[in-house]
């Protein structure tokens, strides 16, 4: 019995299991998810610093507009000033250098002139004028970035600030891809009569990469039961996650659910109520090691990866995995296809009144090129035979 997409999504879940963390250097975390909530040992800015290049005088000083002041010292970024400032002296001072002992404001450089032993301030300045205060940013305790969080560049930049230089990650998943048919041929390789070319392997490599995933190995093997368990029983060592293309339908020749079920895998479910994708299954070993059996068809493999592993590799990084639904307005007719859910390739464009989805060139889940550009999956429940251009519909965002 073929489960809803939900269904599949929620028996996902209950058996992908965040993984264990490592510690890495900053240079090598982008693109990692934190495993720990990352909070300030400190306060960032660490002391109240300048924000221009100018002078550290008292606010005071000035509340009478023009007043000259005598320069008694120097604080440059990285080093104090070493000088107090007190009423009627002022420090030159660099942007990023401590506010000197004394001082409450800086007048930047451009409202003064100096002859080198006295500074002309202009005019009146406000008390605490261009001083960016300790803790500005990040106050010592904050949570900053939440665990889960994938370190992008503004992340690794935050964690610097805070000391943490070697942040616990969760473990990269390790995941295995298996080619099946006895069509296929590696790019580059002569084609046989009747073979064709690879595409799943790379595109799902890919896919796995930008999910935050680790191939780890990547095989094909022929459309022979015996084969496909040795094959699939090889690859799965060492792995949290295979995923199988091609062979799980109902033809003569598709060997996977076989072979998986020779291998010890239990079958958690066969078949989604989907279109296309529909043979989707997924099974799980006794050591907790996932298995999805996409479909062969390169469109349907890619959308069945996004809808059912990309929540399994988020579980696996400490990331969750719900789908949170989000709505555009198509601009074009999608039609539905009664009893499933119909999954349909999508460009977004941003328009005055949101977000609006258009499908791309052909639906046939053989054509590869209508995967290019597409951003987004529009998804028609089962109960609609049409979502007419207008209409909001349900898209799930693709990497
Ligand atoms: P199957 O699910 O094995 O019946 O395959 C469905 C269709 O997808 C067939 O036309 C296959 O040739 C094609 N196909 C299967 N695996 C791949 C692959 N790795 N790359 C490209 N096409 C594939
Ligand atoms: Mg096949």
């Amino acid at each position: 019995m073929a489960v809803t997409i939900e269904e599949a999504r929620k028996a996902v879940l209950e058996h992908a299991h965040m993984l264990d963390a490592e510690e890495v250097y900053l240079d090598d975390a982008l693109g990692r998810a934190l495993a720990d909530d990352a909070s300030a040992p400190n306060d960032v800015p660490p002391f109240a610093a300048s924000a221009m290049d100018g002078f550290a005088i008292r606010a005071s000083d000035t509340d009478r507009g023009s007043v000259r002041l005598q320069l008694v010292g120097e604080a440059k970024a990285g080093s104090g000033a070493g000088v107090r400032v007190e009423h009627g002296t002022a420090v030159r001072i660099s942007t990023g250098a401590p506010i000197p002992e004394g001082a409450d404001a800086v007048v930047h450089q451009e409202l003064t002139s100096t002859d080198g032993a006295t500074v002309v301030v202009e005019r009146q300045i406000a008390l605490g004028y261009h001083v960016r205060p300790a803790g500005e940013d990040i106050r010592a305790g904050d949570l900053v970035v939440r665990a889960g969080s994938l370190l992008g560049p503004a992340e690794l930049g935050v964690l610097a600030s805070m000391n943490i230089p070697r942040p616990r990650v969760v473990r990269r998943p390790r995941v295995a891809i298996a080619g099946t048919g006895d069509e296929l041929t590696e790019p580059g390789a002569p084609l046989r009569p009747g073979a064709i070319r690879d595409s799943n392997g790379p595109a799902l490599g890919g896919a796995v990469h930008r999910a935050g995933g680790e191939l780890a190995t990547r095989v094909r093997v022929g459309d022979d039961l015996e084969a496909t368990v040795a094959v699939l029983g090889a690859a799965l060592r060492d792995v949290d996650m295979l995923i199988t293309t091609g062979g799980v339908s109902v033809g003569p020749h598709d060997h996977v659910r076989p072979a998986l079920d020779r291998l010890g895998y239990r079958e958690v479910f066969a078949g989604v109520k989907l279109k296309p994708g529909r043979p989707t299954t997924f099974a799980v070993g006794e050591d907790g090691t996932l298995v999805f059996a996409l479909p062969g068809n390169p469109a349907s493999a890619l959308m069945a990866f996004r809808l059912f592993v990309v929540p399994a590799l988020d579980a696996m990084l400490g990331r969750g995995g719900e789908s949170h639904p989000l709505h555009a307005v198509t601009d074009e007719d999608l039609p539905g296809a009664l009893g499933r859910t119909t999954v349909v390739r999508c460009r977004t464009t941003l328009q005055d009144d949101g977000w609006h989805v258009r499908p791309t060139r052909s639906q046939e889940s053989h054509i590869l090129t209508s995967m290019l550009g597409v951003d987004a999956l529009a998804l028609v429940p089962g109960d609609r035979e049409l979502i007419a251009a207008g209409e909001p519909v349900e898209i799930e965002l693709v990497g």
